[in-house]
């Protein structure tokens, strides 16, 4: 019989498992920094893929016990030399483990960015939540939390809440992973409801930081949000806070979608009436006060910020020459592809990356993990006030750095981050 195990003497080809475009896209990315900055290979070479990965397959029963579906599910640590990992878990019926690991990549970045004492991490279930009832939700995050119970923990790895996935879900996994070591252990999870030690504000950091560097960036670009436009894709938790927050400055709301539908107002949007019919219906679909638009013609629709804040991969090659914002301020994870920044490069547009835009998240999330790990509660007051500090800075910072070396935003937020990581990495030196 032919031996199926691989000889040893073919080589080993690591990039099978993570050849996926969004995996693509991270290295790219990454790839394209370091040459820049000029990384030592043996560096770069250690930061291209993630230190541990774990890949599962589990049960998931259904509530009339007429099936048990299998279900693949993932948790990724890019780089251990920071400190604890740190990352969301997505629930998607898409979910791989070159997209998770591409969002373990970007956390790295995105935690050094901002000076959080954490590399980056991931998790993900290829499942549709949409289509589970409360029950099957909660069986396959207990689950999954067993699956990878030895991986996480408050000193190793401390997950939070990614697309599909919400307080609830954080408080599944903690009474889960508490349950096993047998008391209550809120600092293993960020993002839980406030009554179980989630931090206030939270919930709309991601929003809210995001709406901190727009005026930033509105304000180097000298325009007055108060008489901007803006257009948000994307009607989840970044979104819809974002399009609030954004609304409270004076921006008009042109359009926002959802996966049902994309509204379009050019007087703009009464967003409160929005949210009363999201709040009824679950969806935008169907709401009377707007145009229907689709996905794609609302990317194109002329405003002053517009925010991709739902799936990667929007705007692209195809559509790049099309969009005509001024600011693009990233909520989503890998929604700008490469050849898309480079157009949108020529044409002017100022790009506020992903790793910055949506970094509010993850830094509320540190400050949840700092408010448990202390036993002291902040108040909503500092929480933002922090907030807003860190993220200026970070801003600011990463501006300095594109201007002083003639290069895009994000190019200059990835060698911010990338910098401090291979630091670290020296400084730590190689083991044995
Ligand atoms: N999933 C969010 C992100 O992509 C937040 C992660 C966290 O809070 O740890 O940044």
């Amino acid at each position: 019989m032919e031996n199926a195990i691989r000889p040893f003497d073919q080589p080993l080809e690591p990039r099978a498992e993570w050849d996926t475009p969004m995996f693509h896209l991270a290295q790219e990315q990454f790839l394209q920094a370091a040459e820049f900055m000029g990384l030592d290979e043996n560096l770069r070479d250690r930061l291209m893929y993630p230190q541990r990965t774990m890949i599962v397959s589990f049960p998931c029963r259904r509530d009339d016990y007429s099936e048990v579906e299998t279900v693949f599910g993932y948790r990724v640590q890019h780089i251990l030399t920071m400190g604890p990992t740190k990352g969301g878990i997505r629930y998607h019926h898409d979910v791989n483990l070159g997209e998770v690991s591409a969002l373990a990549m970007w956390m790295t970045w995105k935690c050094a960015l901002m000076h959080l004492p954490f590399g980056g991490a991931k998790g993900g279930v290829r499942i549709d939540p949409s289509k589970l009832s409360r029950a099957e939700l909660q069986r396959l995050t207990r689950r999954y939390t067993l699956e990878i119970f030895n991986m996480i923990g408050p000193d190793k790895d401390i997950p939070a809440p990614d697309m599909g996935t919400n307080a609830q879900v954080m408080a599944w996994l903690m009474d889960t992973y508490s349950a096993q070591v047998g008391h209550a252990v809120n600092e293993v999870v960020t993002g839980k409801p406030v009554v179980l030690g989630g931090a206030l504000g939270r919930e709309e950091a991601t929003g809210r930081g995001l709406i901190y560097l727009v005026k930033e960036a509105a304000d180097h670009l000298g325009i007055d949000l108060q008489h901007a436009t803006g257009v948000v894709q994307g009607f989840g938790n970044v979104g819809r806070h974002a399009a609030n927050l954004l609304a409270e400055h004076g921006t008009r709301i042109l359009a926002v979608s959802d996966v049902s539908t994309g509204l379009y107002n050019p007087q703009g949007l009464n967003l409160a009436s929005v949210h009363e019919h999201v709040e009824a219906t679950g969806y935008l679909k169907g709401y009377s006060g707007a145009e229907e638009v689709s996905n794609a013609e609302l990317l194109e629709l002329k405003c002053d910020v517009l925010i991709p804040a739902a799936l990667q991969n929007q705007i692209t090659g195809d559509n790049a020459e099309r969009i005509r914002c001024r600011i693009l301020a990233e909520g989503a994870n890998g929604p700008t592809s490469l050849e898309a920044d480079s157009i949108l490069d020529e044409r002017g547009v100022f790009v506020i990356p992903d790793v910055l835009g949506n970094a509010g998240g993850v830094t509320v999330s540190y400050f949840e993990w700092v408010q448990n790990t202390q036993e002291f509660a902040w108040s909503l007051d500092e929480t933002n006030a922090r907030l807003h500090r860190m993220l200026t800075d970070a801003f600011r910072r990463t501006l300095l750095r594109s201007q002083r070396d003639g290069i895009n935003m994000r190019t200059a937020a990835l060698i911010e981050g990338i910098q401090r990581v291979a630091e670290a990495k020296l400084q730590r030196g190689v083991f044995p």
